[in-house]
Parts: C-alpha cells; sequence; structure tokens
C-alpha cells in the first residue's frame, strides 16, 4: 500500500520543500521505499538533492503534458529516495493544462502508471509549488492526505484558511478520501511564548491536528541544499534532523494505523 501525501501551503518559504527532503531521506531510513515529486518549477526539491535541473533531458513536465512514464523520468538520489525531478518548464505545464480535460487528475494518473512499471513505493510526497494553482490542486487530487507546513512566528496562517477552502473543493469534486493529516510547525523558536500561542491558535480555529514533534529554526538548514543532501545526512545528529525523524515515525504510526 502507497501512501501519498501532498506537502502543501501557498506561502513561499514556510519549509515545504526542505520537509519533503528530510521526511523523505527519514523515511529511507527506516528502509520504506520512497518517491518525491517535485511540482514547483522552481525546481528547489531537486536541485536540493544534487541534481541541477539544467542537466535534466526529461521531467516531471513531460510526464504531465507528453504522457511519458514516470519510469523513465525517475532518479535515485543519495538520499535513499528517488526522485521525479522538475525544471523549469514546469511553468509551462501549468499553462498547458490550464486548458485540458481532466487537468485535476494529471498527477493521480501519473502515479497510477508506477504500479505497470513495478515501482512499488510506501510513500509518494508531493512538493507543491506557493500556490493553489493547477498543480498544487492536482496533487491533491491524487494524495491520501495533506500536510501543511506552518511558521509559526509570523502571520503565515492567514492562508491557512483558504488553503483548508480548496481542500474541501478538492474533497467535493475530484477526491473523496482526502484527509488533512495536520500542521507541521515549522522554523520554530520554542523559547518564544508567540510561537506557541499562535500555534494553539491555528490548531484551534480551524480544528486542525498539530503534526509533533514542531521542527526547531537552526542554521544547519540553510547549509544542506549547496551540499545536495537533506539536513539528515549533512548534519545527522542535529536537533532539526533529530525531530523530522521524530514526524517521519509519527506518520508511519498513522499510515499503519489506516491500513
Ligand atoms: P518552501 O518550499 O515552503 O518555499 P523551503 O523549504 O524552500 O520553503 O525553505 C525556505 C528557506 O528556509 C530555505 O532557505 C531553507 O533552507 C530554510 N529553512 C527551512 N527549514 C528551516 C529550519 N528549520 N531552520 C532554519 N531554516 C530553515
Ligand atoms: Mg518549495
Amino acid at each position: 500500500m502507497t501512501t501519498t501525501l501532498a506537502v502543501a501551503n501557498q506561502k513561499g518559504g514556510v519549509a515545504k520543500t526542505t520537509s519533503v527532503a528530510s521526511i523523505g531521506a527519514a523515511l529511507a531510513e527506516q528502509g520504506q521505499r520512497v518517491l518525491l515529486v517535485d511540482l514547483d518549477p522552481q525546481a528547489c526539491l531537486t536541485f536540493s538533492l544534487g541534481i541541477d535541473p539544467e542537466d535534466l533531458e526529461v521531467s516531471v513536465h513531460h510526464v504531465l503534458t507528453k504522457g511519458l512514464a514516470p519510469g523513465d523520468v525517475i532518479l535515485e538520489t543519495d538520499d535513499g529516495v528517488d526522485l521525479l525531478p522538475a525544471t523549469i518548464e514546469l511553468a509551462r505545464a501549468e499553462a498547458d493544462l490550464l486548458t485540458r480535460t481532466g487537468r485535476e487528475h494529471v498527477i493521480k494518473a501519473a502515479l497510477e502508471l508506477l504500479e505497470d512499471d513495478d515501482l512499488a513505493y510506501d510513500w509518494v510526497l508531493l512538493d507543491c509549488p506557493p500556490s493553489l494553482g493547477v498543480l498544487t490542486v492536482a496533487a491533491l487530487t491524487a494524495a491520501d492526505g495533506v500536510l501543511i507546513p506552518l511558521q509559526c512566528e509570523t502571520l503565515s496562517h492567514r492562508g491557512v484558511g483558504q488553503l483548508l477552502d480548496t481542500v474541501h473543493d478538492v474533497r467535493r469534486f475530484t477526491n473523496r478520501r482526502l484527509a488533512v493529516w495536520g500542521v507541521l510547525p515549522t522554523l520554530y523558536d520554542g523559547r518564544t511564548n508567540h510561537a506557541r500561542t499562535v500555534l494553539e491558535t491555528i490548531s484551534d480555529t480551524y480544528e486542525l491536528d498539530v503534526i509533533e514533534p514542531p521542527i526547531p529554526k537552526t542554521i544547519k538548514f540553510a547549509e544542506a541544499p549547496a551540499a545536495g543532501r537533506s539536513i539528515l545526512a549533512t548534519s545527522r545528529s542535529s536537533k532539526g534532523a533529530k525531530a523530522y525523524r521524530e514526524v517521519a515515525g509519527n506518520l508511519m504510526t498513522r499510515a499503519r494505523k489506516k491500513g
């Protein structure tokens, strides 16, 4: 059984990409077979896993708009996860898809092809772009659950209501089984009461589960992407790496309960 999670928040800089790379690497450490899908034309996930998008002949864009099988595009990475990489061409895919029938289902259909190629994954993590456009809606349509990374210190929760409206629409029209797994507090400075208060307010206001533990804010994260590895490899025993390992463990527990 594959568990597919969309990591979404239309706000940029809330650690969507960092969370996908780190949770993916942590799941792989646990022996899980993991596919990460880069759905952001900025290709930050692809780059942060040590792959230069400029060197790629084919990418997720060819899968979503040209009918290429994902198995022909997927790459192995040093972090032990497989990657369906993106390039800037994905920006054009977003525009192309706008006029296509069934556009909400393109990612779901592509992931179904994995089974034909005997590529069985325990986890597929979808790194959404910072918008509620076609690609995010298609990711939510393909997902069993959505994780919402949230930076607690700022007013970044203002967009949460809008994101939940989109989730609600997706449930009504394209994916009835979509579940909100919860908010993942990121860039968390637990020393301030403010961060804690904001977190409690958000989870109360929107009746959302909080995925534990919060990911602490640490400089180590700035260094990892340049090394082409996730923080789990570059700073194995840092607080950030430990927090992501714990989050991954909690996600595995939840998947087991459901499955
Ligand atoms: P998004 O994908 O939501 O735009 P990113 O994952 O690219 O966000 O993260 C935005 C920036 O924040 C990046 O420079 C990243 O290195 C940094 N960052 C992410 N998580 C942390 C953290 N826990 N502590 C410090 N910096 C972080
Ligand atoms: Mg990102």
